[in-house]
């Protein structure tokens, strides 16, 4: 805008036919005619600097045939009758070839023509400055008429940008321009920015003096703002006088895709070519198709995923759509705590939503999609009603295919209408094989890259598997190599720059306002869409030979390894460490128990916000330990009170993440039997059982998903109750043979196998 930059005597003009350019305004511009061409190549693109040239508004005359025409027969009459004021544009300098290649100008000065010359390829003009100097309009703004026209601006402005706000949720970004800019500025790029005549716009370029330009800017934007009211009133009237047939035939065109031949061969290839592994899961998926095959009508059931995240849910759920040929849309209902969110309000009233199942079939125009009903166990349940049990309504008369995650707490008739297909996560070989397989190739596609340009090992993928992820999926993995490929773009790009992408740009005509405050852009005029798409960006750039990904790399983009295997080692050197396994709804996890002992009066400390059963589970621990004092040398003798003197505080970390349950036993009493003893537990060794009062050990769920972690951590035995046996057979054959299982089925088997060398009272013994 009016910069502080020294107008020469003479400009370049360009016209401009039918439009103007508005004070604060960009406009991209697309010259055809030869001379409009050659005015842009010799005063803008030959520049070093940002060009100056003129911009003329010219009338458009019906029998011209070429710009140059508009030149003389235009331009003549213009300056006659409309006095003189013009906006000089400056333009970043800018090299590219082509003579249909857009040019971006921004308002820069009015000024005033004093004699123009049309000699030479494009016309030429003597000019003189039209804007006021900073002390004149310091000047104007202390006039309290511009003072009380300003304020007058800013009131209207503020309901525009409210009602605006109303309809579109724009955030508070224009408000901020409103509190920073000066208002007179601001009151141009608002104006810049509707669409209005050319004689309007002419009228606004005309007025030199600011106090003219507020009270017309108001005008206009108070004209806006009754135009918008006007349009809401006749759609809300619209809309009420749709008879109820009416909508309803309305409703019934959108909203079904045509549901093609299921043809199960083709379903079979699309989830195989879609996922790696899963074997058993798609052929329920498969069988569960074939019956809808056979029985389009049946009331079948709706698969249920259960897994953590990142396990394949969602895909899974897009290629059984895909597969249907049927759209497919996710619906979270995280968070739902009101039925009415669920199934809409009963009747209309102002303010009443749809629910989100009607949000979603509005959002994917079809009535018949494959639906996902994703975070079904994070639904609550308060005063305004059940949400489970309006989901329960929804499901069960129509029975659209659903899918959704994690079992837990469903309740109980929700769950009766659903098969539940449980995904319990993948093992190191397994993450190695969908990496190679299907992220790596996605995750370049999305870059706009290839293996030409980025190649990641599979050394290096294992190590951001070992290093950089600890989780049951691939979400993480996914995000890890997706930041060495934006990595890698950017390496690629700074190479070989200076390559124009922007080949495609569309002509924009000038938006309203609503739009511009949408997209946020504070004071552009055009937004200049890129056309680029990906593969646009690989062929733009050539590059001698691919980037392959090393260890330094790894280092640089992804930072330090965030996990080793040593972790456990590290903090299970001191006694009074031990490693627990539990069971978390992101699948399995390695869970640490800490004791400690200082000085007190036999008070046990609990602290890592644990649960009711958790809490229990230490107290039955610690008075097991102190029964059992004597017997395991733990205490000089019979009688010895353990906690003489001392407190005892237990600790879970992480301390913000909530636990319970009770199979945290064996590893509370092996905690505090390392502690008394002063033995470290062994670093290699994992457990999970719950234990009873008297010591022996019953079994505990989640054991698939406690094994997959303690083998993505590095751990090498895992302690288990006797009972759990049964459960190994589930557990893939790669990991079992990696690990030691031992059984237990008394606190004392747990204790003899995780002490190096047997439990403490025997190797007391054997001295
Ligand atoms: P969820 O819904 O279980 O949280 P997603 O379906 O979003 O997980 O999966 C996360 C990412 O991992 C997706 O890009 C998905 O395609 C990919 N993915 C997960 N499992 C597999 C698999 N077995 N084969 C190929 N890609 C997979």
């Amino acid at each position: 805008m009016a910069e502080s930059v020294e107008l020469p005597g003479r400009l370049a003009i360009l016209p401009f036919r039918n439009k103007v350019l508005l004070p604060g305004a960009f406009i991209r511009i697309r010259c055809t005619s030869h001379s409009s061409v050659k005015l842009v190549e010799q005063e803008l693109w030959q520049r070093e600097e940002k060009g100056l040239i003129g911009i003329l508004p010219v009338r458009d005359a019906a029998e011209m045939t070429s710009m140059d025409s508009v030149l003389s027969q235009g331009v003549g009459s213009e300056i006659g009758e409309r006095s003189s004021k013009v906006p000089v544009s400056t333009s970043d300098a800018h090299k590219v070839d082509g003579k249909n290649h857009p040019e971006v100008i921004h308002w820069h000065n009015r000024f005033n023509v004093e004699e123009l010359s049309t000699r030479g390829p494009y016309c030429t003009a003597k000019i003189s400055s039209l804007e006021m100097t900073k002390a004149e309009m310091e000047h104007v703004e202390q006039d309290p008429d511009f003072v009380a026209l300003s304020r007058q601006f800013k009131a209207t402005a503020m309901e525009l940008i409210s009602v605006l706000e109303q309809k579109q949720k724009t955030g508070g970004k224009i408000r901020v321009l409103l509190e920073t800019l000066p208002l007179h500025k601001l009151a141009d790029i608002f104006v810049a920015s509707f669409e209005m005549s050319f004689e309007e716009q002419l009228s606004m370029l005309d007025s030199v003096d600011p106090k003219v330009r507020l009270s017309k800017a108001t005008e206009l934007v108070d004209r806006h703002l009754q135009s918008i009211r006007v349009a809401e009133k006749i759609t809300q009237k619209v809309e009420g006088q749709l008879s109820k047939s009416q909508k309803e035939f309305l409703l019934r065109q959108q909203k079904a895709s045509e549901e093609q031949e299921l043809d199960l061969k083709a379903a079979r290839e699309r989830l195989d070519s879609d996922h790696y592994g899963l074997v058993k899961i798609k052929q329920r998926i498969i069988e569960y198709l074939a019956v809808r095959k056979l029985k389009p009508d049946a009331r079948g059931p709706v698969l249920c995923f259960v897994g953590p995240p990142g396990v394949g849910k969602t895909s899974l759920a897009s290629s059984i759509a895909a597969a249907l040929g049927r759209k497919f849309v996710r619906i979270s209902l995280g968070g739902v705590k009101d039925e009415a969110d669920i199934r809409g309000h009963r009747r209309t009233y102002i303010g009443s939503m749809p629910g989100r199942l009607i949000d979603g079939l509005k959002r994917v125009g079809v009535c018949n999609p494959v639906m996902l009903l994703d975070e079904i166990d994070k639904t609550g349940s308060d005063v305004r009603g059940d949400p489970a049990s309006a989901l329960l309504e929804v499901l069960d008369p129509e029975q659209n295919k659903s899918f959704n995650d994690q079992a837990q707490p469903i309740p109980p008739p929700l769950l009766d209408r659903m098969e539940v297909i449980e995904l319990p996560g993948y093992t190191a070989e397994e993450k190695l094989r969908i990496a190679m397989q299907h992220l790596i190739p996605r995750v370049l596609d999305q870059h706009g890259l290839s293996s030409e340009f980025l190649q990641i090992p599979e050394a290096m993928v294992k190590l951001v598997i070992q290093r950089y992820t600890r989780e049951a999926g691939v979400r993480n993995l996914e995000r890890n190599l997706a930041a060495l490929a934006r990595a890698a773009a950017v390496r690629v790009a700074e190479q070989e720059q200076a390559v124009s992408v922007s080949k495609d740009v569309h002509k924009l005509d000038s938006p309203l306002l609503e739009n511009r405050l949408a997209e946020g852009a504070e004071m552009e005029m055009e937004v200049i869409p890129m056309g680029v798409n990906n593969h646009e960006i690989s062929t733009a750039f050539r590059i001698a030979s691919p980037l392959v990904v090393d260890e330094a790399m790894l280092e640089k983009i992804l930072g330090p390894p965030r996990f080793d295997d040593r972790e456990a080692a590290d903090r299970v050197a001191t006694p009074g460490v031990s490693v627990g396994l539990v069971w978390t709804t992101f699948g399995g996890e390695v869970q640490f128990v800490e004791a400690t002992a200082m000085a007190g009066n036999g008070e046990l400390h609990l602290t890592g916000q644990l649960g009711d059963v958790i809490k229990e589970s230490a107290q039955i621990a610690l008075t097991w330990v102190r029964a059992r004092a004597a017997d395991l040398k733990l205490a000089a003798g019979e009688g010895t009170n353990l906690l003489q003197g001392r407190d005892i505080h237990i600790h879970f970390p992480a301390g913000a993440v909530p636990k319970d349950g009770p199979s945290a036993g064996v590893t509370l009493v092996t905690a505090l039997v390392s502690l008394f003893s002063q033995k470290s537990v062994r670093a290699d060794t994992a457990m999970t059982g719950e234990m009873t009062l008297r010591g022996l050990v019953l079994p505990v769920g989640g054991i698939k998903d406690k094994i997959l972690a303690a083998h993505r951590h590095g751990v090498k035995r895992v302690i288990l109750p006797e009972r759990n046996l049964k459960d190994l057979v589930e557990v893939p054959a790669a990991v079992l043979s990696s690990l030691e299982i031992l059984l237990a089925k008394r606190m004392e088997d747990v204790l003899e196998h995780a002490f190096e060398g047997g439990s403490p009272w025997r190797q007391h013994s054997k001295l």
